[in-house]
């Protein structure tokens, strides 16, 4: 039987550093003399070995995405956008392709609602030894009412979110269409911070790799997505009874996104 639940080690857990709400708490990741087991840099762009490896059975990065503790992915120049996704995306497909893994997560925690506990900028490349996520990833949850289409690269909006109530999809062919991925990634943390009709402080982005079959002509042969789930507190109903929630806004969603940044 495949394994469904990870093993998380609470000891090491509790030992973790928090500063998105202790913002007193100093920056491990500012004090770059004191960063180690580092396995790749490209200018202010680190990966590393996870210090807090929480997780039972699995191979854990942190990458770093910036030297300034108090930038935002949303706000990155494009230059620099386009470099950390380069990095990020040939780092996955590295873990991915060692064949040791059973899946490798890609995500990113923002905010105090994300899960995340250290607010200098930074996303993990996880490697699962025994837990492959595509067990649960169906393929309606990447599919949506379209915000933007270009260069075979897709935004649209959840019409299945998998938890509610609004989630943004990017759906795109590999490292050929990084920039346009990373646009629109942009677009939509971008959108969630600071437009969204509640405030909103917190989001996560999560990469799949998409199995064969759900490559489907719908999206194109396209192989990858990636999710940005604005975070607000967990639904009950998801979390009481597995109920994902769709918003009745998501048309009015489409056409604000388009009128602010595609027209
Ligand atoms: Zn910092």
């Amino acid at each position: 039987m495949p394994s469904t639940h990870l093993r998380f080690n609470s000891n090491l857990g509790a030992k973790k550093p928090e500063n998105i709400i202790n913002r007193e708490v100093a920056c491990p990741f500012c004090d770059r003399s004191q960063l180690s087991d580092i396995l790749d840099e490209d200018g202010p762009i680190i990966l590393l070995m996870n210090k807090y490896p929480v997780l039972e059975d699995a191979f854990q990065t942190v990458l770093i995405e910036t030297d300034d503790c108090n930038a935002e992915l949303s706000e990155y120049p494009k230059e620099h956008l386009y470099r950390l996704m380069r990095f990020g995306l040939r780092h996955w497909f590295r873990l991915q392709e060692t064949g040791t893994y059973a899946s490798v997560l890609f995500f990113k925690n923002h905010g105090p609602y994300s899960g995340g506990t250290i607010r200098h900028p930074h996303m993990q490349i996880v490697g699962l030894k025994n837990v492959d996520y595509h067990q649960a990833l169906d393929v309606t949850y990447v599919h949506g009412l379209e915000i933007a289409n270009k260069s075979g690269v897709t935004l649209n909006v959840s019409t299945h979110p998998r938890v509610g109530f609004f989630e943004f999809n990017v759906l795109f062919h590999g490292m050929e269409n990084v920039e346009t991925m990373a646009d629109f990634v942009q677009v939509a943390t971008h959108y969630t911070l600071n437009h969204f009709h509640r405030l909103c402080q917190s989001y996560n982005l999560f990469f799949y790799t998409l199995p064969s079959d759900m490559r489907s002509h719908e999206f194109g042969g396209r192989s990858y997505a990636v999710k940005v789930v604005p975070r607000f507190v967990t639904s009950p109903l998801y979390i009481g009874y597995s109920i994902p929630q769709v918003s009745d806004r998501i048309e009015t969603v489409v056409n604000d996104m388009q009128q602010r940044y595609f027209s």
